[in-house]
């Protein structure tokens, strides 16, 4: 049957987990059960068979499957196999015990909620009809005796697999929420940042420069955008390698954090490319930062590519206002393609207009 491992489980790596972890759980379960079971027994004066069948149920049976599911060539599989069984198991104890009403509707929810709880796709619903054949089959051997009415001892028997059972369940949904939880947060601090450098990601770079461009819409207060680009790139991973390259990236990515205040949103944009939101910040007090991340790439030395002296090429522009921030963003690179086009290593800003080249 094409069963889907819950979120989060991988059958093949945690071939032994599922199994092991089910079999506490089903000596608990199995256990509580015996309780009422044992207990309707007793009342309808029930044979030595029933006897016999309920020490297999409760004591031989969880033994039985986790030696089965350990034995089974993918455990996983084995254990789905094994869950299916219990729910047989609960089926034929409900005319086992001549249809007593509250036992047998735990039971069948318990089973029924067991199923639903491992996560596993579609296990509950394939195992309501096997419940019924189990109902069935057990019924037409033992003759379909029915003593529906629950007595008080049979209530208070019931009672601590409602209790012991729910709670069980419950705190492994807890679990479960917290650590799917946990993993959201993980997901959402990764998908902000760009693994190689630690800067921001582009998605979330872009997402802080709608924002800021809003915020200016606002307030009036003035931002610029300053694009990064290093020069000759390719020549420096022909020239000292992929590795080299890498450092030479993670080396200016540091060098522009060094730059910037705690406020200012620094990015990557992909490649080579590196953009950096100055909040707050009019063109003139933005070209000073943008001279000290020039400066500071021209200075770096980087070990793994000895005698090689880093530049790149930065274009700075304004708020664009109402235009938006693809605007804004193209401003930023035309100032960045005149610094490339007039001989790189400095820095341009643009106008609005055209790009103004102020070298070093
Ligand atoms: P220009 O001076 O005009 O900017 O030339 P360039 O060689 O820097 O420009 P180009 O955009 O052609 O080169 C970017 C190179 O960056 C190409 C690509 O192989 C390399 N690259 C992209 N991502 C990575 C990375 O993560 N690590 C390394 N080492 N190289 C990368
Ligand atoms: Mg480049």
């Amino acid at each position: 049957m094409p069963f889907n491992a819950p979120p989060g489980t991988d059958p093949e790596r945690h071939t032994e987990r599922l199994p092991r972890r089910i079999y506490r759980l089903r000596m608990l379960g199995m256990g509580l059960g015996a309780l009422p079971i044992g207990m309707v027994l007793l009342e309808n004066q029930a044979g030595a068979g029933h006897w016999v069948f309920l020490l297999f149920t409760t004591v031989v049976w969880p033994q039985l499957a986790l030696w089965l599911a350990l034995r089974h060539p993918v455990p996983f599989r084995g254990e789905i196999r094994n869950l299916l069984v219990d729910s047989i198991l609960a089926g034929m104890w409900v005319p086992l015990m001549a249809f007593n009403l509250l036992p047998s509707v735990l039971l069948v929810t318990l089973a029924t909620v067991d199923k639903i709880s491992t996560g596993i796709d579609r296990l509950w619903y394939w195992s309501l009809p096997l419940m019924a054949a189990g109902a069935v089959a057990a019924g037409m051997a033992s003759g379909f005796e029915v003593q529906a009415v629950t007595s008080m001892p049979v209530m208070v028997a019931c009672l601590p697999m409602l209790l012991i059972h729910t709670i069980a369940v419950s705190q492994a949904s807890y679990r479960l929420v917290r650590k799917v939880k946990r993993q959201n947060r993980q997901l959402d601090e990764l998908s902000r940042r760009d693994t190689l450098t630690a800067l921001d990601s582009r998605r979330y770079w872009q997402e802080q420069a709608a924002l800021l461009l809003d915020q200016c819409a606002d307030t009036g207060e003035p931002a610029t955008l300053l694009m990064i680009d290093i020069d000759h790139f390719k020549a420096i991973n022909d020239r000292h390698g992929h590795a080299a390259g890498d450092d030479v990236l993670r080396a200016t990515a540091e060098v522009i954090r060094q730059s910037i205040r705690g406020h200012d949103a620094a990015g990557r944009l992909g490649g080579d490319e590196f953009a950096v939101l100055l909040r707050g910040t009019d063109v003139d007090a933005a070209g000073i930062v943008a001279q000290r991340i020039r400066e500071g790439v021209q200075a770096l030395q980087v070990d793994s590519a000895p005698g090689l002296r880093p530049t790149v090429s930065l274009g700075l522009a304004k708020t664009t206002g109402a235009a938006g921030l693809r605007a804004w963003l193209e401003a930023a690179d035309r100032a960045l393609y005149q610094a490339k086009s007039r001989g790189r290593n400095q820095l341009a800003i643009d106008d609005g207009l055209q790009a103004i080249v102020d070298t070093p």
